[in-house]
């Protein structure tokens, strides 16, 4: 494939982020052809250059590759329903589930087209800079074909060949960045009632954060082996401390709802033996459902 078939772009969805991503690729100097179902969100972008296509079809023919970016997988169908898909690479940037992913590529191969899902972990002011992590997912060859254009799009980079791959760790950084700002905000609450604010203790929850980002190598080893010996603390000391915790929040009268989440899921693994192993043991716990 040559440059020049590789830096034609096609943009389907010109929301907040459809618009962020074209106009990150026409930064870049791709050729860019933009649709959206309201079509006056093009205007800007054809200012600058982009390409109106007056139907999804020649929106879809126009591009090397073909990015989507829309509400959610309901309406990446109901967009393509109608298009004739035949030797099209669809990137599709919409969130959604595992499932919903894996489904949309059988879907798609049976409209003869290519299909990487992909997830963005960025805000669209960010596309375009180093701090925008764009994730794919699916065939390996698909992604390498294309990753020159999707480089404009900020730190762009290839999962698996399971198309499911890209929404899940889409999930599973949310699943991150929500316990640590609930963690945070939990201890801003406790010592907000001791006259800190929340600026004076950031400093000191940010390098507690940072310490625990540490651990997770080590950790992660242990997960992965399913043999967690207590090398630094075992379970029950933890819950010791979990105790303290759920204590002072309901003393303190903030909510107590997270630390006593946190204390169950400890004094089950305790009650299932064990107590005298590490942290990470808890892995079990979360692997089930309740
Ligand atoms: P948005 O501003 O609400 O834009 C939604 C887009 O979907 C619009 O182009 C809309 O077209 C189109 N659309 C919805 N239903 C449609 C249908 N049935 N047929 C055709 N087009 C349809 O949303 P956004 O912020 O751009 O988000 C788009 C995707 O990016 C979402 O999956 C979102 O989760 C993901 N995302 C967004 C952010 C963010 O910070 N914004 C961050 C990460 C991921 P109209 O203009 O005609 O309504």
């Amino acid at each position: 494939m040559t440059n020049e078939t590789t830096s034609s772009v096609t943009v389907l969805g010109l929301g907040l982020m459809g618009r962020a991503l074209a106009g990150a690729f026409l930064k870049a100097g791709h050729t860019t052809t933009v649709w959206n179902r309201t079509a006056a969100k093009a205007d800007d972008l054809v200012a600058q250059g982009a390409r109106p296509a007056p139907t999804v079809t020649e929106a879809v023919r126009a591009g090397s590759v073909t990015l989507l970016c829309l509400t959610d997988y309901p309406a990446v169908y109901e967009l393509l329903a109608e298009a004739d898909l035949a030797g099209a690479t669809l990137i599709n940037l919409t969130s959604g589930s595992s499932a919903q992913a894996r489904a949309a590529a059988e879907w798609a191969a049976q409209r003869g087209a290519r299909y990487l899902d992909g997830a963005i972990m960025a805000v669209p002011p960010a596309i375009g800079t180093p701090e925008a992590v764009v994730l794919h997912s699916g065939p390996q060859a698909d992604f390498e074909a294309h990753e020159p254009v999707l480089a404009a799009l900020g730190t762009v980079s290839y999962l698996g060949a399971d198309h499911g791959l890209a929404p899940l760790y889409d999930m599973a950084g949310l699943a991150m960045m929500w316990s640590v700002l609930n963690a945070w905000l939990q201890g801003t609450a406790m010592l907000r009632t001791a006259g800190v604010d929340a600026a004076t203790f950031a400093p000191f929850a940010r390098q507690i954060a940072a310490g625990v980002a540490d651990w997770l190598p080590g950790y992660a080893e242990q997960v992965d082996r399913g043999a967690f010996p207590a090398e630094v603390s075992a379970l029950e000391t933890d819950a010791r401390a979990m105790a303290h915790l759920v204590a002072e929040s309901e003393a303190l009268g903030v909510d107590a709802e997270l630390p006593r989440l946190i204390q169950a899921m400890a004094q089950r693994s305790i009650a299932a033996g064990h107590g005298g192993e590490q942290y990470p043991v808890l892995i079990a716990e979360f692997e089930k459902p309740r």
